[in-house]
Protein backbone atom coordinates (compact mmCIF):
# COMPACT_ATOMS: atom_id res chain seq x y z
CA UNK A 1 0.00 0.00 0.00
CA UNK A 2 2.67 2.62 0.79
CA UNK A 3 4.66 1.16 -2.15
CA UNK A 4 1.82 1.62 -4.18
CA UNK A 5 1.28 5.09 -2.51
CA UNK A 6 5.10 6.45 -3.01
CA UNK A 7 4.82 4.97 -6.68
CA UNK A 8 1.79 7.14 -7.36
CA UNK A 9 3.69 10.35 -5.56
CA UNK A 10 6.45 9.60 -7.50
CA UNK A 11 4.80 9.58 -11.33
CA UNK A 12 2.77 12.99 -10.15
CA UNK A 13 6.37 14.38 -9.83
CA UNK A 14 7.25 13.21 -13.09
CA UNK A 15 3.99 14.13 -14.64
CA UNK A 16 4.09 17.95 -13.26
CA UNK A 17 6.36 19.60 -16.02
CA UNK A 18 3.57 18.33 -18.71
CA UNK A 19 0.84 19.37 -16.52
CA UNK A 20 2.20 22.46 -15.85
CA UNK A 21 2.12 23.01 -19.79
CA UNK A 22 -1.09 21.82 -20.60
CA UNK A 23 -2.76 23.66 -17.62
CA UNK A 24 -5.47 25.71 -18.42
CA UNK A 25 -4.79 29.45 -18.79
CA UNK A 26 -6.69 31.12 -15.31
CA UNK A 27 -7.86 33.96 -17.93
CA UNK A 28 -10.39 36.28 -15.99
CA UNK A 29 -13.43 37.82 -18.50
CA UNK A 30 -14.19 40.60 -15.38
CA UNK A 31 -10.76 41.87 -16.45
CA UNK A 32 -11.35 41.86 -20.73
CA UNK A 33 -14.61 43.54 -20.04
CA UNK A 34 -13.06 45.93 -18.08
CA UNK A 35 -10.02 46.99 -20.83
CA UNK A 36 -12.26 46.70 -23.58
CA UNK A 37 -14.75 49.05 -21.77
CA UNK A 38 -11.63 51.46 -20.97
CA UNK A 39 -10.54 51.33 -24.78
CA UNK A 40 -14.21 52.28 -25.50
CA UNK A 41 -13.82 55.48 -23.02
CA UNK A 42 -11.40 56.92 -25.78
CA UNK A 43 -14.45 57.73 -27.58
CA UNK A 44 -13.03 57.14 -30.91
CA UNK A 45 -9.30 55.36 -31.61
CA UNK A 46 -9.50 55.78 -34.91
CA UNK A 47 -6.22 56.26 -36.99
CA UNK A 48 -6.48 59.56 -37.84
CA UNK A 49 -8.06 60.94 -34.75
CA UNK A 50 -6.10 62.68 -31.97
CA UNK A 51 -2.49 61.49 -31.38
CA UNK A 52 -1.95 64.23 -28.22
CA UNK A 53 -5.70 64.86 -26.28
CA UNK A 54 -4.90 63.01 -23.11
CA UNK A 55 -8.43 61.89 -22.99
CA UNK A 56 -10.25 61.37 -26.57
CA UNK A 57 -8.41 59.46 -29.54
CA UNK A 58 -6.14 56.91 -30.56
CA UNK A 59 -3.11 58.56 -28.52
CA UNK A 60 -4.51 58.72 -25.11
CA UNK A 61 -5.76 55.14 -26.25
CA UNK A 62 -1.90 53.88 -27.18
CA UNK A 63 -0.59 55.28 -24.00
CA UNK A 64 -3.12 53.52 -21.77
CA UNK A 65 -2.16 50.00 -23.69
CA UNK A 66 2.06 51.49 -22.66
CA UNK A 67 0.55 52.48 -19.44
CA UNK A 68 -0.68 48.70 -18.46
CA UNK A 69 2.37 47.00 -20.08
CA UNK A 70 4.02 48.67 -17.93
CA UNK A 71 2.38 47.68 -15.11
CA UNK A 72 2.43 44.32 -16.01
CA UNK A 73 5.93 44.38 -16.27
CA UNK A 74 6.67 45.85 -12.91
CA UNK A 75 4.93 42.71 -11.39
CA UNK A 76 6.91 40.68 -13.23
CA UNK A 77 9.92 42.22 -11.96
CA UNK A 78 10.52 44.42 -15.35
CA UNK A 79 10.21 41.35 -17.33
CA UNK A 80 8.53 43.31 -20.34
CA UNK A 81 10.32 46.02 -22.25
CA UNK A 82 7.65 48.52 -23.42
CA UNK A 83 8.72 50.11 -26.76
CA UNK A 84 6.63 52.05 -29.58
CA UNK A 85 7.45 51.83 -33.50
CA UNK A 86 6.22 54.33 -36.10
CA UNK A 87 6.50 55.25 -39.44
CA UNK A 88 4.86 57.73 -41.73
CA UNK A 89 2.01 56.21 -43.98
CA UNK A 90 0.04 57.41 -46.87
CA UNK A 91 -2.83 56.26 -49.15
CA UNK A 92 -6.49 56.48 -49.97
CA UNK A 93 -7.77 56.80 -46.19
CA UNK A 94 -5.00 58.66 -45.08
CA UNK A 95 -4.15 61.07 -48.20
CA UNK A 96 -2.17 63.45 -45.91
CA UNK A 97 -0.40 61.06 -44.20
CA UNK A 98 -0.18 60.18 -40.91
CA UNK A 99 2.13 58.83 -37.93
CA UNK A 100 1.37 55.17 -37.73
CA UNK A 101 2.49 53.71 -33.85
CA UNK A 102 2.63 50.36 -32.72
CA UNK A 103 3.17 49.69 -29.17
CA UNK A 104 5.01 46.52 -28.31
CA UNK A 105 5.93 44.58 -25.14
CA UNK A 106 8.76 42.19 -25.31
CA UNK A 107 9.53 39.30 -23.17
CA UNK A 108 12.89 38.28 -23.68
CA UNK A 109 13.50 34.47 -24.17
CA UNK A 110 15.97 32.85 -21.52
CA UNK A 111 17.07 29.87 -23.91
CA UNK A 112 16.72 31.72 -27.40
CA UNK A 113 15.98 35.05 -27.44
CA UNK A 114 16.17 35.83 -31.69
CA UNK A 115 13.10 33.38 -31.91
CA UNK A 116 10.27 35.08 -31.62
CA UNK A 117 6.31 34.29 -30.79
CA UNK A 118 4.76 37.50 -31.34
CA UNK A 119 0.50 38.24 -30.23
CA UNK A 120 -1.10 40.88 -32.26
CA UNK A 121 -4.64 42.91 -32.06
CA UNK A 122 -5.21 46.43 -33.58
CA UNK A 123 -6.01 49.09 -31.38
CA UNK A 124 -7.55 51.29 -34.13
CA UNK A 125 -11.69 51.57 -34.57
CA UNK A 126 -13.73 53.08 -37.28
CA UNK A 127 -17.28 53.53 -38.07
CA UNK A 128 -19.39 53.63 -41.22
CA UNK A 129 -17.39 56.07 -43.36
CA UNK A 130 -13.67 54.97 -42.94
CA UNK A 131 -12.07 58.39 -43.32
CA UNK A 132 -14.51 59.60 -40.62
CA UNK A 133 -11.54 60.17 -37.37
CA UNK A 134 -14.63 62.82 -35.41
CA UNK A 135 -17.58 60.21 -34.80
CA UNK A 136 -17.72 57.67 -31.69
CA UNK A 137 -16.09 55.16 -32.76
CA UNK A 138 -16.39 52.19 -29.90
CA UNK A 139 -14.54 49.63 -31.52
CA UNK A 140 -15.78 47.02 -29.09
CA UNK A 141 -15.46 43.89 -30.54
CA UNK A 142 -13.47 45.29 -33.83
CA UNK A 143 -10.50 45.32 -32.39
CA UNK A 144 -10.62 45.84 -28.65
CA UNK A 145 -11.55 42.67 -27.89
CA UNK A 146 -7.90 41.40 -29.68
CA UNK A 147 -6.12 44.59 -27.60
CA UNK A 148 -7.85 43.41 -24.38
CA UNK A 149 -6.92 39.80 -24.99
CA UNK A 150 -2.91 40.88 -26.38
CA UNK A 151 -2.95 42.36 -22.79
CA UNK A 152 -4.29 39.61 -20.75
CA UNK A 153 -2.15 37.29 -22.86
CA UNK A 154 0.65 39.41 -21.40
CA UNK A 155 -0.26 39.51 -17.72
CA UNK A 156 -0.34 35.49 -18.09
CA UNK A 157 2.35 34.51 -19.88
CA UNK A 158 4.61 37.35 -18.06
CA UNK A 159 4.28 34.87 -15.19
CA UNK A 160 6.83 32.87 -16.01
CA UNK A 161 10.18 32.39 -18.35
CA UNK A 162 9.67 30.93 -21.82
CA UNK A 163 12.51 29.97 -24.08
CA UNK A 164 11.75 31.94 -27.09
CA UNK A 165 11.15 35.89 -26.97
CA UNK A 166 7.32 36.96 -27.07
CA UNK A 167 6.44 39.79 -28.32
CA UNK A 168 2.86 41.35 -27.46
CA UNK A 169 1.80 43.94 -30.21
CA UNK A 170 -1.12 46.85 -30.28
CA UNK A 171 -1.33 47.71 -33.55
CA UNK A 172 -2.55 50.76 -35.57
CA UNK A 173 -3.60 51.92 -38.49
CA UNK A 174 -5.52 48.25 -39.69
CA UNK A 175 -8.36 50.17 -40.77
CA UNK A 176 -6.49 52.56 -43.41
CA UNK A 177 -4.80 49.81 -44.70
CA UNK A 178 -2.96 47.53 -42.48
CA UNK A 179 -0.05 49.32 -41.74
CA UNK A 180 0.72 48.84 -38.34
CA UNK A 181 0.79 44.99 -39.29
CA UNK A 182 3.20 46.25 -42.24
CA UNK A 183 5.21 47.95 -39.58
CA UNK A 184 5.50 45.03 -37.43
CA UNK A 185 6.27 42.73 -40.17
CA UNK A 186 9.49 45.13 -41.46
CA UNK A 187 10.46 45.89 -37.77
CA UNK A 188 10.41 42.06 -37.42
CA UNK A 189 12.73 41.99 -40.42
CA UNK A 190 15.23 44.65 -39.69
CA UNK A 191 15.69 43.14 -36.36
CA UNK A 192 16.26 39.72 -37.22
CA UNK A 193 13.58 37.88 -34.99
CA UNK A 194 13.12 34.65 -36.38
CA UNK A 195 9.73 34.58 -35.86
CA UNK A 196 8.00 30.77 -34.93
CA UNK A 197 4.35 32.37 -34.73
CA UNK A 198 2.07 36.03 -35.11
CA UNK A 199 -1.26 35.16 -33.74
CA UNK A 200 -3.03 37.80 -35.02
CA UNK A 201 -6.69 38.19 -32.91
CA UNK A 202 -9.05 40.17 -34.90
CA UNK A 203 -12.96 40.56 -34.04
CA UNK A 204 -12.40 37.59 -31.23
CA UNK A 205 -15.09 38.47 -28.57
CA UNK A 206 -18.76 38.06 -29.54
CA UNK A 207 -21.02 35.15 -30.29
CA UNK A 208 -24.25 36.18 -32.09
CA UNK A 209 -24.55 36.34 -35.95
CA UNK A 210 -26.53 38.82 -38.34
CA UNK A 211 -29.26 36.36 -38.36
CA UNK A 212 -29.52 35.61 -34.97
CA UNK A 213 -27.63 32.58 -34.68
CA UNK A 214 -25.39 32.16 -32.11
CA UNK A 215 -21.78 29.96 -32.56
CA UNK A 216 -19.98 30.14 -28.49
CA UNK A 217 -18.01 27.17 -28.86
CA UNK A 218 -15.74 27.73 -31.95
CA UNK A 219 -13.08 30.29 -33.66
CA UNK A 220 -11.87 30.38 -36.93
CA UNK A 221 -8.12 30.43 -37.48
CA UNK A 222 -6.82 31.35 -41.25
CA UNK A 223 -4.06 30.23 -42.79
CA UNK A 224 -2.65 30.44 -46.15
CA UNK A 225 -1.44 27.42 -47.83
CA UNK A 226 0.42 28.30 -51.07
CA UNK A 227 2.96 30.91 -49.43
CA UNK A 228 2.70 34.82 -50.57
CA UNK A 229 6.74 34.83 -49.82
CA UNK A 230 7.93 32.29 -52.21
CA UNK A 231 8.89 33.12 -55.74
CA UNK A 232 7.59 30.96 -59.06
CA UNK A 233 10.24 28.63 -58.58
CA UNK A 234 9.82 27.92 -54.79
CA UNK A 235 5.70 27.75 -55.82
CA UNK A 236 6.37 25.02 -58.86
CA UNK A 237 8.52 23.03 -56.26
CA UNK A 238 5.51 22.86 -54.04
CA UNK A 239 3.28 21.95 -56.77
CA UNK A 240 5.38 19.28 -57.29
CA UNK A 241 5.42 17.38 -54.43
CA UNK A 242 1.65 18.18 -53.80
CA UNK A 243 2.60 20.49 -50.71
CA UNK A 244 -0.21 23.51 -51.21
CA UNK A 245 -1.77 22.55 -48.07
CA UNK A 246 1.44 22.50 -46.08
CA UNK A 247 3.14 25.91 -45.78
CA UNK A 248 4.43 26.92 -42.59
CA UNK A 249 1.03 28.78 -41.98
CA UNK A 250 -0.99 26.05 -42.39
CA UNK A 251 1.76 24.41 -40.10
CA UNK A 252 0.30 26.73 -37.55
CA UNK A 253 -3.43 26.67 -38.08
CA UNK A 254 -2.40 23.00 -37.03
CA UNK A 255 -0.72 23.88 -34.07
CA UNK A 256 -3.65 25.57 -32.68
CA UNK A 257 -6.06 22.80 -33.34
CA UNK A 258 -3.75 20.72 -31.71
CA UNK A 259 -3.75 23.09 -28.85
CA UNK A 260 -7.51 23.08 -28.46
CA UNK A 261 -7.67 19.60 -28.34
CA UNK A 262 -4.63 19.13 -25.76
CA UNK A 263 -6.57 22.03 -23.53
CA UNK A 264 -10.33 20.42 -23.37
CA UNK A 265 -11.06 22.56 -20.66
CA UNK A 266 -10.75 25.92 -23.00
CA UNK A 267 -14.09 24.31 -24.54
CA UNK A 268 -13.59 25.60 -28.18
CA UNK A 269 -13.11 23.75 -31.54
CA UNK A 270 -11.10 25.28 -33.76
CA UNK A 271 -12.20 25.54 -37.88
CA UNK A 272 -9.24 25.82 -39.52
CA UNK A 273 -10.22 27.79 -42.69
CA UNK A 274 -8.16 27.52 -45.53
CA UNK A 275 -7.66 30.43 -47.11
CA UNK A 276 -5.49 33.37 -45.52
CA UNK A 277 -8.69 35.23 -44.21
CA UNK A 278 -12.20 35.50 -44.74
CA UNK A 279 -13.24 36.04 -48.73
CA UNK A 280 -11.78 39.05 -50.18
CA UNK A 281 -11.07 40.67 -46.65
CA UNK A 282 -7.99 40.83 -44.90
CA UNK A 283 -6.37 41.54 -41.66
CA UNK A 284 -2.54 42.74 -39.95
CA UNK A 285 -0.96 39.15 -40.60
CA UNK A 286 -0.83 39.37 -44.18
CA UNK A 287 2.32 41.84 -43.95
CA UNK A 288 3.93 39.06 -42.23
CA UNK A 289 2.89 36.14 -44.80
CA UNK A 290 4.53 38.05 -47.44
CA UNK A 291 7.90 38.12 -45.42
CA UNK A 292 7.65 34.61 -45.20
CA UNK A 293 6.62 34.62 -41.21
CA UNK A 294 4.23 31.66 -40.08
CA UNK A 295 0.90 33.97 -39.16
CA UNK A 296 -2.78 32.94 -38.94
CA UNK A 297 -5.67 35.07 -38.04
CA UNK A 298 -8.57 34.00 -34.89
CA UNK A 299 -11.78 35.54 -35.50
CA UNK A 300 -15.18 34.68 -34.30
CA UNK A 301 -17.46 31.83 -34.93
CA UNK A 302 -19.97 34.06 -36.21
CA UNK A 303 -19.85 37.92 -37.56
CA UNK A 304 -22.75 40.33 -36.85
CA UNK A 305 -22.45 43.34 -39.57
CA UNK A 306 -24.38 45.34 -37.85
CA UNK A 307 -22.33 45.57 -34.53
CA UNK A 308 -19.10 46.51 -37.13
CA UNK A 309 -17.92 49.17 -39.13
CA UNK A 310 -20.97 50.87 -38.19
CA UNK A 311 -21.64 54.63 -37.30
CA UNK A 312 -23.77 53.66 -33.71
CA UNK A 313 -27.62 54.66 -34.29
CA UNK A 314 -30.74 53.00 -34.27
CA UNK A 315 -32.65 52.23 -38.01
CA UNK A 316 -35.94 50.64 -38.33
CA UNK A 317 -35.81 49.91 -34.88
CA UNK A 318 -32.68 48.09 -35.56
CA UNK A 319 -29.68 48.79 -33.22
CA UNK A 320 -26.26 49.53 -35.01
CA UNK A 321 -22.45 50.15 -33.49
CA UNK A 322 -19.81 47.94 -32.37
CA UNK A 323 -20.72 48.12 -28.51
CA UNK A 324 -20.19 46.26 -25.51
CA UNK A 325 -23.45 44.96 -24.54
CA UNK A 326 -23.00 43.05 -27.68
CA UNK A 327 -20.13 41.52 -27.04
CA UNK A 328 -19.41 37.72 -24.99
CA UNK A 329 -16.77 37.81 -22.31
CA UNK A 330 -16.59 34.51 -21.41
CA UNK A 331 -16.29 33.75 -25.51
CA UNK A 332 -13.16 36.37 -25.24
CA UNK A 333 -11.74 34.46 -22.28
CA UNK A 334 -11.99 31.29 -23.81
CA UNK A 335 -10.13 32.74 -27.64
CA UNK A 336 -7.35 34.37 -25.05
CA UNK A 337 -6.73 30.92 -22.66
CA UNK A 338 -6.76 29.41 -26.73
CA UNK A 339 -3.87 31.97 -27.64
CA UNK A 340 -1.76 31.65 -24.38
CA UNK A 341 -1.75 27.95 -24.26
CA UNK A 342 -0.57 27.80 -27.96
CA UNK A 343 1.79 30.85 -27.64
CA UNK A 344 3.08 29.03 -24.35
CA UNK A 345 3.82 25.83 -26.02
CA UNK A 346 5.52 27.51 -28.94
CA UNK A 347 7.57 29.74 -26.97
CA UNK A 348 8.80 26.91 -24.60
CA UNK A 349 9.19 24.88 -27.83
CA UNK A 350 12.81 24.73 -29.92
CA UNK A 351 12.27 25.84 -33.30
CA UNK A 352 11.00 23.91 -36.18
CA UNK A 353 13.89 21.82 -37.88
CA UNK A 354 14.75 24.39 -40.89
CA UNK A 355 14.06 21.58 -43.69
CA UNK A 356 13.15 18.32 -43.55
CA UNK A 357 14.06 15.73 -46.56
CA UNK A 358 12.15 12.82 -47.48
CA UNK A 359 13.32 10.04 -50.23
CA UNK A 360 11.63 6.61 -50.80
CA UNK A 361 10.58 6.60 -54.34
CA UNK A 362 9.99 3.25 -55.80
CA UNK A 363 10.35 1.67 -52.45
CA UNK A 364 8.03 0.13 -49.44
CA UNK A 365 9.66 2.27 -46.92
CA UNK A 366 10.37 5.96 -46.13
CA UNK A 367 13.44 7.84 -45.17
CA UNK A 368 12.67 11.05 -43.37
CA UNK A 369 15.80 13.22 -42.78
CA UNK A 370 16.47 16.54 -41.62
CA UNK A 371 18.20 19.65 -39.98
CA UNK A 372 19.16 19.55 -36.41
CA UNK A 373 17.80 22.07 -33.77
CA UNK A 374 19.90 22.88 -30.98
CA UNK A 375 17.96 22.24 -27.53
CA UNK A 376 15.64 19.45 -29.41
CA UNK A 377 15.32 16.60 -26.59
CA UNK A 378 13.30 14.62 -29.08
CA UNK A 379 11.62 14.96 -32.68
CA UNK A 380 8.48 13.78 -33.38
CA UNK A 381 7.76 12.70 -36.82
CA UNK A 382 4.40 12.99 -38.41
CA UNK A 383 2.83 11.51 -41.55
CA UNK A 384 -0.58 11.37 -42.40
CA UNK A 385 -2.16 9.54 -45.85
CA UNK A 386 -2.30 11.66 -48.39
CA UNK A 387 -6.27 12.49 -49.02
CA UNK A 388 -6.09 13.51 -45.58
CA UNK A 389 -6.17 17.02 -44.24
CA UNK A 390 -4.71 16.73 -40.92
CA UNK A 391 -1.79 14.29 -39.30
CA UNK A 392 -2.80 10.67 -38.29
CA UNK A 393 0.47 9.51 -36.93
CA UNK A 394 3.57 10.12 -35.40
CA UNK A 395 6.26 8.77 -33.44
CA UNK A 396 9.13 10.22 -31.07
CA UNK A 397 13.14 9.56 -32.01
CA UNK A 398 15.68 11.16 -29.32
CA UNK A 399 17.17 14.52 -29.94
CA UNK A 400 20.45 12.60 -31.37
CA UNK A 401 19.24 11.61 -34.33
CA UNK A 402 18.60 13.73 -37.75
CA UNK A 403 17.29 10.86 -39.70
CA UNK A 404 14.48 7.71 -39.60
CA UNK A 405 13.54 4.96 -41.75
CA UNK A 406 9.38 4.51 -41.48
CA UNK A 407 8.96 1.32 -42.77
CA UNK A 408 5.78 0.05 -44.98
CA UNK A 409 5.04 3.51 -44.79
CA UNK A 410 4.92 4.40 -48.91
CA UNK A 411 6.28 7.69 -50.12
CA UNK A 412 4.02 7.90 -52.59
CA UNK A 413 0.50 7.92 -50.35
CA UNK A 414 1.53 9.76 -47.23
CA UNK A 415 2.82 13.62 -46.34
CA UNK A 416 5.03 13.56 -43.88
CA UNK A 417 6.78 16.21 -41.22
CA UNK A 418 8.97 16.67 -38.39
CA UNK A 419 8.58 18.72 -35.17
CA UNK A 420 11.42 19.49 -32.73
CA UNK A 421 10.66 19.00 -29.11
CA UNK A 422 11.62 20.75 -25.74
CA UNK A 423 12.56 17.97 -22.79
CA UNK A 424 9.06 19.33 -20.81
CA UNK A 425 7.35 18.07 -24.30
CA UNK A 426 6.81 21.53 -25.89
CA UNK A 427 6.15 20.85 -29.65
CA UNK A 428 7.25 23.28 -32.90
CA UNK A 429 5.20 23.73 -35.65
CA UNK A 430 5.76 21.04 -38.13
CA UNK A 431 8.23 21.36 -40.85
CA UNK A 432 6.84 19.83 -44.15
CA UNK A 433 8.97 17.15 -45.82
CA UNK A 434 9.97 17.42 -49.44
CA UNK A 435 10.55 20.57 -50.45
CA UNK A 436 13.80 22.61 -50.45
CA UNK A 437 15.25 24.98 -48.02
CA UNK A 438 14.32 28.70 -48.25
CA UNK A 439 16.43 31.00 -49.52
ZN1 LIG B 1 -10.38 44.56 -37.26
Amino acid sequence: MIKQSLLAALLLCAATPALAADETPAVDPARLKADVEKLVSFGTRHTLSSATDPKRGIGAARNWGAAEFERISKACGGCLTVSRISDRFEGPRAPAGVIVENVLAIQKGTGDPAHVVIIAGHIDSRVTDPMNFTADAPGANDDGSGTALVIEAARLLSKRNHRATIVYALLSGEEQGLWGGKLLARHAQSEGWQVAALLNNDIVGGTHGTDGTIVDNRVRVFSEGIRASEDLAAQLARRGIGGEDDGPSRALARAALRAATRNPAIGLEVLAVRRPDRFRRGGDHLPSLELGYPAIRFTVGVEDYDHQHQDLRTEGGRQYGDTVDEMDFPYLARVTALNVALARELADAPPAPASVAIDGAVSSDTSISWTPVRDAASYRLYWRRADRSDWTDSRTVPGDSTQFLLKGVQIDDHFFGVAAVSAEGAESIVAFGGLPPQK
